[in-house]
């Protein structure tokens, strides 16, 4: 099973890929994740990503499908997996396209999250305020200025990608202003008619 995520930031795709991975076995491929693992490790790509990260914006097109195609040849990709956060414009998705085209691979479904950007912004603050309360530190991309901008980012370069894959037929659209369990709820019954593809 290949599947996109698709959704703003905020708007759970973190959380409901983790419900994912344990329901359906495939592993789970967030290309935020990749990238802030890089600028821990102070690797090349890291050292460049790390500002324009802070700031909100993207990292290259071409650096960020290059981290994909590499870590979708492992092993654990054999059985499918889930994108996360990749692609976000679309020259990335005209990259997967190729890309899977090339090894093979056939996108099953790609999911949307959707939510009101109101709601975003009142997440994002109660975020902040838990993560706070806990003593722990914020993603710097996570205050509320440097949020709103990636909120912007995302109607701009992802949002076009919405009607790109209606037209593949390939999209999927699912209420992300519910509790947990009644988004993941509405994905699996979405999900389920592709199990073991
Ligand atoms: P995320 O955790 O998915 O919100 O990603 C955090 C940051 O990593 C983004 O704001 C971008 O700076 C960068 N990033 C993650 N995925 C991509 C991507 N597919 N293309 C470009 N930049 C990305």
């Amino acid at each position: 099973m290949i599947l996109i995520f698709l959704g703003p930031p905020g708007a759970g795709k973190g959380t409901q890929a983790k419900h994912i991975v344990d329901r359906y076995g495939v592993p789970q491929l967030s290309t935020g994740d990749m990238l802030r693992a890089a600028v821990a490790a102070k690797t090349p790509i890291g050292l460049k990503a790390k500002a324009i990260m802070d700031a909100g914006d993207l990292v290259s097109d071409e650096v960020v499908a290059a981290i994909v195609e590499e870590r979708i040849e492992q092993d654990d990709c054999a059985g499918g997996f889930l994108l996360d956060g990749f692609p976000r414009t679309l020259p990335q998705a005209e990259m997967l396209d190729a890309m899977l085209e090339k090894k093979e691979l056939a996108l099953d479904a790609v999911v949307e999250l959707r939510v009101d950007e109101a709601v975003l912004i009142d997440r994002l603050r109660s975020r902040i305020a838990e993560t706070e309360a806990r003593g722990e530190e914020i993603r710097k991309d996570d205050n509320e200025e440097t949020f709103k901008k990636r909120l912007g980012v995302y109607q701009e370069q992802t949002a076009p990608l919405i009607p790109y894959y209606e037209k593949q037929g390939k999209l999927k659209v699912v209420d992300g202003m519910g509790s947990v369990e009644a988004v993941s709820a509405a994905i699996d019954a979405i999900l389920d008619e592709f199990r073991g593809s």
